[in-house]
């Protein structure tokens, strides 16, 4: 590919660092941190560090989590703000938190819609399997009021699968096999599953993958010299994945580093070139 060919990094992540719980930050925070503490408190300082990795997009998760780095919805509203200001490149995803109650679901909705590319939900994060507003679950309705929402509305709904290290994460949550029920139940919901069931779920999201169309793999989180070895069939699946490094997440060297790895994998230029650039635009609601 050419030199001045940019790139797409569909999962990143900006804190306001002085607001979350210090046993949060003291685990993400992780050698490169000082930058990274740059970047949180100023866009431009980001824009910055894209130009550098030749990263022309990035999409910015939030989700609200008094269970693990303590914030609530301020945060998606911070990182919509956060975006503002340079509204081409920086692209916002949102969230809710599946224990409000469905009124306060709707309006929150409603309020951030319109700026976002996508909504996240964090099970691990926020204590819920995806497939609770089943009756033989917990027959939580606020999700099922989420899901509608997203497939009215074309936006994707992005779900953190796998482990996290985290203070007070709950890994049983992240078993991509829930959103099984989920793909049945709204065949219209374009699932993305962030990380693939990392590191030991991965057979269960390759089968998610296969059998419904409307899911596709986020391979964020997953060192990209290991992609291959966590999906020895990756090829099967390839043309549904999209790039992303999940800064600042432990073991994420930055954007460039990650990006350049990502880019020296033995596969077929034509399948970077898709992972990499053009599925950011045909996943998300750009
Ligand atoms: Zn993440």
């Amino acid at each position: 590919m050419s030199s001045n060919q940019t790139y797409k990094d569909c999962h990143i992540h900006i804190i306001p660092l002085n607001k979350i719980k210090y046993e949060f930050r003291k685990v993400l925070l992780t050698k490169q941190s000082k930058n990274y503490e740059e970047i949180c408190s100023s866009p431009s300082k980001l824009i910055e560090a894209m130009d550098n990795a030749n990263l022309e997009k990035v999409a910015i998760m939030s989700y609200p989590s008094p269970e693990t780095h303590g914030m609530g919805m301020d945060l998606v509203y911070f990182v919509i703000d956060y975006c503002s200001e340079y509204r081409d490149r920086l692209h916002p995803v949102g969230s809710i938190h599946p224990s409000m109650d469905i009124k306060e679901i709707v309006e929150h909705l409603e309020r951030q819609y319109s700026e976002l590319v996508a909504l996240k939900l964090h099970p691990v994060h926020q204590h819920f399997k995806p497939n609770d507003y089943r009756s033989e679950e917990r027959n939580m309705k606020s999700l099922e009021v989420v899901y509608e929402f997203a497939s009215d509305n074309n936006l994707p709904i992005l779900f953190h699968t796998g482990t996290s290290i985290l203070p007070n994460a709950r890994v049983k949550f992240g078993d991509p096999l829930y959103l099984d029920d989920v793909a049945n139940d709204f065949p219209k919901l374009k699932i993305i599953l962030a990380h693939g069931g990392r590191p030991f779920w991965m057979d269960k999201a390759f089968f998610i993958m296969r059998r419904f169309k409307n899911v596709w793999l986020d391979i964020s989180g997953i060192p990209p010299k290991r992609l291959l070895d966590y999906f020895p069939r990756f090829e099967v699946i390839a043309e549904r994945c999209i790039y992303g490094s999940d800064l600042p997440s432990p073991g994420v060297k930055g954007l460039k580093e990650n990006l350049e790895e990502f880019l020296s994998l033995q596969i077929p230029e034509e399948l970077k070139e898709r992972i990499a650039i053009k599925n950011f635009d045909k996943v998300y609601r750009v």
